[in-house]
Order: structure tokens, then C-alpha cells, then sequence
């Protein structure tokens, strides 16, 4: 692979080499799960088979962790009402999944930019915001999430 790809500098030769020498080279392309409806009849599914936000959005498990919550609650508020649970589970998440998935595409190009330019950018504004100033109103801007997480009493 070096002859192919080694005149691409920086570290790229020696990470090639290390792939040639490697018997278990972790390759995937990134995906997202987008389905109309996450539940038939009595199966419901929750976690990445879902909703995969992928990897672009870094917070999956938390949002599968958020779909099992729901999920449990509703199922435990409907008291046996299987169709009402599912409805509400997805009512409830749909929205709020949706919109964390199309944050996620936005940062494509943030990940991996297709210019020497966007690259240059793209670690120009990664310093700018760690600068300590700028970090905490940035990050908790767009750490924020505008969901209330809904209390489920266990009786
Ligand atoms: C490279 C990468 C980096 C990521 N970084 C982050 C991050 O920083 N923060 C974050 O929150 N999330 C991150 N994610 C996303 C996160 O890993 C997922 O959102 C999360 O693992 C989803 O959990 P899950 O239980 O729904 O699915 P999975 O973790 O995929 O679990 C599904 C399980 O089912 C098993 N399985 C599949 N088919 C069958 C079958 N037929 N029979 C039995 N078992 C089966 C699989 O082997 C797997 O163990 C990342 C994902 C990737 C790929």
C-alpha cells in the first residue's frame, strides 16, 4: 500500500505499513438508521438499530441508553396497553432523534474535509475553540440538549 498511497506524507507510510503488517484492521463506512416506524405489533427496537446517529453525532450510546428509558417507561405507564407504549415512545423521541441525526451530517465534512483548505479550517477553528474562552459558551451551546428527560414513577 505504501507504493500506492506513501507519497501522501505526514504519517500516512508508516500507518500503510502498519495495515500491511496487520491481520485485524477495523474498516467500515459510516452509516445512519433512518426508519419511518420503530416498532410493529409487539417488537419495538431501540438502540442504533433504531436511530444510528453514527459516529458524527460521538453521543449514540446515550442516546440508545435515552431510547431504553423511554421505552421501559412507557411500557410500565401503559400497564399492558403494548400499541399505546410504542406510540409514545416514538411520539416522545422521533422529533428529537431526527434532529440529532441531521446535526451529525452537518459534521461530515468537519471530519474528514475533502480540501487542503477545509483542513486547514477545520484545525484552525478546532484551536479557536479550545481557546478557554471560547470553549465553554461554544460547547455548552451545542452540548445542549433541549429535551426534558420525563420522570417515570415506579409503582
Ligand atoms: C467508530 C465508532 C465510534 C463511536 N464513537 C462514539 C462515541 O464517542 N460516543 C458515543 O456515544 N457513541 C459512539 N459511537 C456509537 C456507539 O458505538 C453506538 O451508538 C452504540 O454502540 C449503539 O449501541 P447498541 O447497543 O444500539 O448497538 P451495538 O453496540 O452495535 O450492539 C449491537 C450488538 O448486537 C450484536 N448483534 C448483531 N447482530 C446479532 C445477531 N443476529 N445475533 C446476536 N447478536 C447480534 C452485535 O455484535 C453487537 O454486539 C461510535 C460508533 C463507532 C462505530
Amino acid at each position: 500500500m505504501r507504493q500506492a498511497y506513501g507519497e501522501m506524507g505526514w504519517e500516512v507510510p508508516e500507518l500503510l505499513d502498519a495495515m500491511d503488517a496487520s491481520d485485524d484492521v477495523y474498516f467500515d463506512r459510516v452509516s445512519q438508521i433512518r426508519l419511518p416506524h420503530w416498532s410493529a405489533d409487539r417488537v419495538a427496537l431501540v438502540g442504533d438499530a433504531a436511530a444510528c446517529p453514527s459516529l458524527l453525532a460521538g453521543e449514540g450510546t446515550g442516546l440508545g441508553m435515552l431510547k431504553a428509558y423511554i421505552l421501559a417507561g412507557e411500557l410500565h405507564r401503559a400497564d399492558g396497553d403494548c400499541a399505546r407504549a410504542l406510540a409514545a415512545y416514538e411520539s416522545r423521541l422521533q422529533t428529537f432523534i431526527s434532529a440529532k441525526q441531521k446535526g451529525a451530517l452537518w459534521f461530515r465534512g468537519f471530519f474528514a474535509p475533502k480540501t487542503a483548505l477545509g483542513l486547514t479550517v477545520r484545525n484552525l477553528a478546532v484551536r479557536v475553540f479550545a481557546l478557554p474562552l471560547l470553549a465553554k459558551p461554544f460547547w455548552e451551546r451545542s452540548l445542549h440538549d433541549d429535551f426534558t428527560l420525563p420522570e417515570y414513577p415506579m409503582s
